[in-house]
């Protein structure tokens, strides 16, 4: 056994814990398992696709700035995850991931304090409305046009799942209410469970914001329309338009309420008016991780049971808001290099 392959193997058989099975979860675990394969990878979650918050997202990608993270951080989990998902929009598993290419435009009341958002340059054909196209939007007084990426969840989780399980990495359905129940198992947890880490890490700084949405069958509709607001869009998919929304912080209610789905079709019939012919598909509600910022870093955990003795190394990748679907490769990518300093330190002399 040559020297690089004895060190190797010391890392072989690290058994790492991914929690959540929403799009940062899955993002996460299939970056793990491809990135570093000496590691055994499992996925754990209380709900799968099609019941998590991700699969309710519009999964349009656009971003707010998060006020605490630094900006050229922001920039690069919006650069990666647009790059990965443009490559999969580019690629034969377009159809079967759900991942296209979508123009349209944002539009304000009155202009932003902030013209061009940080992402500007890494969207294509960012520019601003003209008086003759905002003439369209009587109450608006600004727009931005340019085209981004949809990543349609229902689609994506799935097709994640098979990516994942394809690295050799395993699904295992299971309702957490302790990291102690996984310490003496695991040597690095990941914690990917979003609004679930109020209860599992008791981080108070995670609450629901609320958000319902209609899918409507419109063929006809090939452009996205967002009130800068962010309580009503258009956005044309696949094989349906979505329309929102809502944003309730603080709301737990996970049923949908009809009166708000008839003003949704309300406020989205004076963006693009002829959406009131398209039938409605449905509706849904998804509780987005709303926090200040996302957490993204690593902690070391005194947990009973397990954990090498030292603590369990934690690595944690949620509070994604309102951007997850946006953020979730680029955020990904971040965890991963986290595993990876969890393992430099757990075996120093490994070649990782
Ligand atoms: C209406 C709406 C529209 C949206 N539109 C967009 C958009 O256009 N673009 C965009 O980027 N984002 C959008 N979002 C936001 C996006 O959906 C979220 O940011 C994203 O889904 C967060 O992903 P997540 O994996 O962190 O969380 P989730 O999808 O909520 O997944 C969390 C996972 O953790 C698991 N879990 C939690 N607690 C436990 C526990 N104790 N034990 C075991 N498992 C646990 C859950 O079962 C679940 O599988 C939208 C959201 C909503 C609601």
């Amino acid at each position: 056994m040559d020297v690089y392959a004895e060190q190797n193997s010391s890392t072989r058989g690290v058994k790492v814990a991914v929690v959540g099975a929403g799009v940062v979860g899955f993002s996460t675990a299939v970056c793990v398992a491809e990135n570093l394969p000496s590691c055994s990878v499992t996925l754990l979650s209380d709900k799968f696709s099609p019941d998590t918050a991700s699969d309710v997202a519009a999964g349009i990608m656009f971003a707010e700035q998060f006020p605490d993270i630094p900006l050229e951080r922001q920039r690069r989990w919006f650069g990666d995850s647009f790059d990965h998902l443009l490559a999969i929009a580019r690629s034969e598993h377009a159809l079967e991931a759900g991942v296209l290419l979508s123009s349209g435009c944002q539009i304000f009341r009155e202009p932003p304090a902030n013209k061009t958002p940080y992402w500007w340059d890494i969207v294509f054909g960012f520019r601003f409305l003209s008086e003759r196209e905002l003439r369209r939007f009587p109450e608006h007084s600004f727009g931005q046009a340019f085209t981004t990426i949809k990543c349609e969840c229902s689609s994506y989780l799935p097709w994640l799942r098979h990516r994942f399980t394809k690295a050799g990495g395993n699904v295992e359905q299971k309702k957490l209410s302790s990291f102690e129940e996984l310490s003496p198992y695991y040597d690095i947890i990941v914690n990917c469970s979003g609004l679930g880490s109020k209860e599992l890490v008791g981080d108070d700084g995670v609450y629901p914001v609320r958000g319902q949405i209609l899918k409507v069958d419109a063929p006809w509709v090939q452009y996205f329309i967002r009130d800068g607001d962010g309580k009503s869009y258009v956005y044309p998919g696949s094989s349906y338009v979505t329309l929102g929304g809502t944003r309730q912080e603080g709301d737990w209610r996970l049923g949908a309420d009809a009166g708000e789905s008839e003003a949704i079709l309300e406020r989205c019939a004076r963006l693009e008016p002829s959406v009131r012919r398209g039938r409605v598909l449905g509706q849904w509600v998804g509780l987005r991780p709303g926090r200040r910022n996302p957490r993204v870093e690593r902690e070391v955990l005194r947990l009973g049971g397990g954990g090498g003795g030292g603590g369990a190394h934690v690595v944690h990748n949620y509070g994604h808001g309102g951007c997850g679907v946006t953020l979730a490769w680029g955020t990904a990518l971040d965890a991963t290099r986290l595993v990876r300093s969890c393992l430099q330190e757990m075996h120093p002399h490994a070649k990782l």
